[in-house]
């Protein structure tokens, strides 16, 4: 793996950004899956700044992730008032390659998280979309914090190279943090609730919004109560890119 030194990053408010593009992250990627060399992989976006504020466990575990990816048009803007041109890395899109990746290749995945009707379904639909998968290990992503130990046996078990959590962060990454401890050669990401598109029952935004990256905006229309926790966050994130712009040139 790319040692601490040779990565190129930025720093948005505090916290790490990879500077790769989609094919570089994604190289990255299969070559800690070929080495077995485990990594976790956080895909950031600006509400997960805003939770690194308040939660320094959860900072830190950005601050010791493997590959951080720039999710969505706030981090793209964010690196831009910095002066650093990058491409958007939808976590979703990101996520549907490694898992061609694996099929393609004979690594076995793991999925853990979202209500077990969703669960069924996503792997159901990546089974159809992708013949030679070979999914180890599922689980629906509602349990009590005594099942975790369980959980991890069982999938310590089943070992796969690659395992997807979709809990919304920051459950996802703080239980990736436990769990890799004692699954040192799995790759490791947090997805969100990719599994809820890959299930069928959400849509992801049309690619006119996609393309714009008001991808977020489609979302809150769709699901209003998304609107209370994204949208004061987003300006107030931008505020604070361009204050840390100012003040700390280097970034
Ligand atoms: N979820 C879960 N367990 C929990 C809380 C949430 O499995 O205790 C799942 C939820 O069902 C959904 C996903 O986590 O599938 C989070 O989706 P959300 O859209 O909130 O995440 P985002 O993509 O915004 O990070």
């Amino acid at each position: 793996m790319e040692s601490k030194q040779e990565r190129k990053q930025a720093k948005i408010l505090g916290c790490p950004v990879d500077l790769l593009d989609f094919d570089g992250a994604l190289n990255l990627t299969y070559k800690n899956v070929e080495e077995k060399a485990g990594m976790q992989i956080v895909t950031i976006n600006p509400e997960m700044t805003e939770i690194a504020r308040k939660n320094a466990e959860f900072h830190n575990i950005l601050n010791n992730a493997d590959l951080v990816i720039p999710d969505g048009v706030g981090i793209k803007i964010a690196l831009k008032i910095k002066g650093i041109n990058r491409q958007n890395i939808p976590g979703i899109e990101f996520s549907k390659k490694l898992i061609e990746y694996c099929a393609q290749n004979g690594y076995s995945i793991a999925l853990l998280g979202a209500k077990e009707e969703i669960l069924q379904k996503a792997k159901e639909n990546l089974i159809k979309e992708f013949e030679n998968l070979n999914i180890c290990y599922a689980r629906n992503g509602y349990f009590t914090e005594s099942e975790e130990d369980k959980i991890k046996s069982e999938m310590q078990e089943a070992n796969p190279c690659v395992a997807f959590f979709a809990l919304g962060a920051p459950k996802q990454e703080i239980l990736i943090s436990k769990f890799k401890k004692d699954m040192p050669s799995t790759v490791f990401i947090g997805v969100g609730g990719s599994f809820d598109v890959w299930s069928g029952v959400v849509q992801r935004a049309p690619e006119l919004y996609q393309k714009l990256g008001l991808e977020w905006l489609y979302r809150t229309i769709k699901e209003p109560k998304r609107f209370k926790r994204i949208f004061p966050a987003l300006p107030m994130f931008l505020i604070r890119v361009i204050i840390e712009s100012v003040f700390h040139k280097k970034g």
